[in-house]
């Protein structure tokens, strides 16, 4: 299998586990926020598999650039626009080469989270997305040296779910959630569950590849 073969199976499995955790997600978005973020995120995710069976993406970076592309332009709220310029900016990091090593991979999970955040204006511990992506990029830099894409991706994996566990007990300072003071707290923050959910998917796509 091709990276760029290997990328389609990656936004697959992503959109597997967007329809598996779809009522997860909404519930874990009911009772911090408006309940839609699993829909959001499945619909975006069908929506961006149905227009790469279409298209003929012929690099990795191609295949990113469709995921994003239908992220912006369908999934609504907060979240499609933050994973929009976050899949873009992997997609640029990526660039037109036909092949990705552990540390092009590294780098474009690096531009994902420094979109995210120049978008989204969250930081660690404000309850959203970045308190998984952070860790999880911190994680995939660290694997970066020694391995392969798979394992890049299991690492960060790993540090995102803790880090989607971290937000827990936090009150949310950005998004929907911040409205509720500190009635958020107690509960998992849904974006940065589907982060650690895409990261997790991203790397069973891989180690399936290898
Ligand atoms: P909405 O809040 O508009 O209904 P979603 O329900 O799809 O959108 O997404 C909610 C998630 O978006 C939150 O759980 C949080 O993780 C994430 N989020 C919201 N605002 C930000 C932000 N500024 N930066 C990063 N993530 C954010
Ligand atoms: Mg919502």
């Amino acid at each position: 299998m091709d990276a760029t073969q290997a990328t389609r199976a990656v936004v697959e499995e992503m959109a597997a586990a967007m329809e598996e955790n779809r009522r997860r997600l909404t519930k874990l978005d009911s009772e911090i926020g408006d309940g839609d973020h699993g829909n959001n995120m499945n619909r975006g995710f069908q929506a961006a598999l149905e227009r790469l069976n279409d298209a003929e993406p012929s690099t990795p970076a191609d295949v990113l650039k469709t995921v994003f592309m239908t992220l912006i332009s369908k999934v609504g709220g907060a979240a499609g626009p933050l994973y929009g310029t976050a899949f873009m900016e992997a997609s640029k990091s990526l660039g037109d080469g036909e092949e990705v090593s552990a540390q092009d991979a590294a780098e474009a999970l690096q531009a994902a989270l420094d979109g995210l955040k120049k978008r989204g204006k969250a930081e660690v511990g404000d309850k959203t997305i970045v308190d998984a992506l952070e860790p999880a990029v911190a994680a995939a830099r660290e694997a970066a040296g020694e391995g392969s894409v798979a394992g890049v991706f299991r690492a960060a994996a790993a540090a995102a779910e803790e880090g989607a566990e971290s937000t827990i007990p936090m009150t949310a300072r950005r998004g929907r959630a911040s409205y509720l003071g500190a009635r958020a707290q107690g509960h998992q923050d849904p974006g940065a569950t589907s982060t650690y959910l895409l990261l997790d998917a991203a790397a069973r796509a891989l180690e399936g590849a290898s």
